[in-house]
C-alpha cells in the first residue's frame, strides 16, 4: 500500500444528452436510474476507503458525464460518504464538473456547504451557434448566469474548458472566446484549451466521413493554437500543460498528480485506478456495475520498470516544466542518461528538448511537436 497521498475521481456518467463529439462515457438516463446509482457508487466508495486506500486524499474530482445533472442533495451524499469513509488533506482540493444550464445559486450553495472548493465548468465557446454545432445543451448566456451563480455562492477557484478547431470556427471567433472569458469578473483561475478530437463512432465521425464537417484547416488550427498561449499569457495565465493554464497557484491539483504519477482511485461506471503498479478499470456496464460496484473491476496491466519509465516521461513531458531528473533517479534506480540518453540528445539537437537546472523540458518548438517527441519515449 502507497503511504503518500493520492487522489480519488468519482465518475458521474449522466448527461441531458450526448453532444455530437463526445466518445465519454455518458448518457441521459432517469431518476430512478440516478439514485439506483449513487447507491453503488457510495457502497463502492466506502469499500475503497476502508479496504484499499489508507492514504490521505489531496484531491477529489467530481467528472463525468454532468455531475451537475444529479439533485443536488445525492451530490451532497456522495461528499459525506467520502467525508466519512477518508481522510481528506486539510489543502484538499475538491473539483466538480458542471455544465451551463444544469446549476443555479442553491445548487452551487449545497457544493460549496458540502465541501466542493472548484469548480469546473464545461463551456467550449461563448458563441451559441458554435455551441450548437458542437449539440451542447447551453447557451454563453446559461454559462453566465451559472459562472455569477458559482461566485455569488462563495466559489473563487474556477475553471473553464474552452475548445478551438470547432465546425465554423474562425480564428476570430477563437479570440473573442479567448478573450471574453479572460475578461470576466472576477476572471477564471484557470482555463483548459483543447482542439476538437474527432473521435471513432461519434456523429462527428460520420459527418467528417461524408465530407460534411467544416473544421478548421492546419494553418487556421495552428494560428489558433499559438494565439491562445499569446491571449492566455498576456492575461496572467501560465501556461503549465500543454492545454492548460492557471493564475498564479492555481494549477489543477489533480491533473497534476495524474501527470506526475501519483495513485489515484476511481470510483464509478468505468473508472481507472492506478495503485501498486497496477491499473485497473471498472465495468462500463451500468447493470454488472450497479449489481456488484465493488467487484466489477479488472486489472488492465501490472506496469514493468520500463512501463514506469515510459510513463513518467510521456506524463512529465507534457509539463512545461518537465521531469526532474534527481526525481527519475530515486524512483526508478536509474540514470535518465543511461535510460534514455540517445533519445534526449537527439531531440536537444533538434532544439525540442532543453535542460535547465534538475529539469528536462520541451522547448516551446518541442510543446508544438509534444506527440512526436513522445513518442521517442514509448
Ligand atoms: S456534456 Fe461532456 S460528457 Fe456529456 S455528452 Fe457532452 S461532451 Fe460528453
Amino acid at each position: 500500500m502507497n503511504n503518500n497521498t493520492s487522489e480519488l475521481y468519482i465518475h458521474i456518467p449522466f448527461c441531458v444528452k450526448k453532444c455530437l463529439y463526445c466518445d465519454f462515457l455518458s448518457f441521459a438516463s432517469d431518476d430512478k436510474v440516478k439514485e439506483k446509482y449513487i447507491d453503488a457508487l457510495c457502497e463502492e466508495l466506502m469499500f475503497i476507503g476502508k479496504e484499499r486506500c489508507n492514504t490521505s486524499l489531496s484531491s477529489v474530482f467530481i467528472g463525468g458525464g454532468t455531475p451537475s445533472v444529479l439533485p443536488a442533495e445525492l451530490i451532497v451524499r456522495v461528499m459525506e460518504c467520502v467525508k466519512e469513509n477518508f481522510t481528506l488533506n486539510g489543502e484538499a482540493e475538491v473539483t466538480i464538473e458542471c455544465n451551463p444550464g444544469t446549476v443555479d445559486e442553491e445548487k452551487m450553495r449545497a457544493y460549496f456547504g458540502c465541501g466542493i472548493n472548484r469548480i469546473s465548468f464545461g463551456l467550449q465557446s461563448v458563441h451559441d451557434e458554435e455551441l450548437k454545432k458542437l449539440g451542447r445543451i447551453h447557451t454563453f448566456n446559461d454559462f453566465l448566469n451559472s459562472y455569477d451563480a458559482a461566485v455569488k455562492a462563495g466559489f473563487t477557484n474556477i475553471n473553464v474548458d474552452l475548445m478551438s478547431d470547432i465546425p465554423g470556427q474562425s480564428v476570430d471567433s477563437w479570440n473573442r472566446t479567448l478573450k471574453t472569458i479572460c475578461e470576466l469578473k472576477p476572471a477564471p483561475t484557470h482555463i483548459s484549451a483543447y482542439s476538437l478530437i474527432v473521435e471513432e463512432g461519434t456523429p462527428f465521425a460520420d459527418m467528417a466521413e461524408e465530407g460534411k464537417l467544416d473544421i478548421p484547416d492546419e494553418d487556421t488550427d495552428r494560428e489558433m493554437y499559438h494565439m491562445t498561449s499569446k491571449i492566455l499569457s498576456e492575461y496572467g495565465y501560465e501556461r503549465y500543460e500543454i492545454s492548460n493554464y492557471a493564475k498564479e497557484g492555481h494549477e489543477c491539483r489533480h491533473n497534476l498528480g495524474y501527470w506526475t504519477g501519483v495513485t489515484y482511485y476511481g470510483a464509478g461506471l468505468g473508472a481507472a485506478s492506478y495503485y501498486e503498479g497496477c491499473r485497473f478499470t471498472n465495468t462500463s456496464e451500468l447493470p454488472v456495475y450497479m449489481d456488484d460496484p465493488i467487484d466489477s473491476f479488472k486489472l488492465d496491466e501490472k506496469l514493468t520498470n520500463a512501463d514506469r519509465m515510459s510513463e513518467y516521461m510521456i506524463l512529465g513531458l507534457r509539463l512545461t516544466k518537465g521531469v526532474s531528473i534527481t526525481e527519475f533517479k530515486e524512483r526508478f534506480c536509474r540514470n535518465l542518461s543511461d535510460v534514455y540518453g540517445r533519445e534526449i540528445e537527439r531531440f536537444k539537437a533538434e532544439g525540442l528538448l532543453a535542460e535547465e537546472d534538475d529539469m528536462l523540458h520541451l522547448t516551446e518548438q518541442g510543446l508544438d511537436l509534444a506527440n512526436f517527441v513522445m513518442q521517442a519515449f514509448i
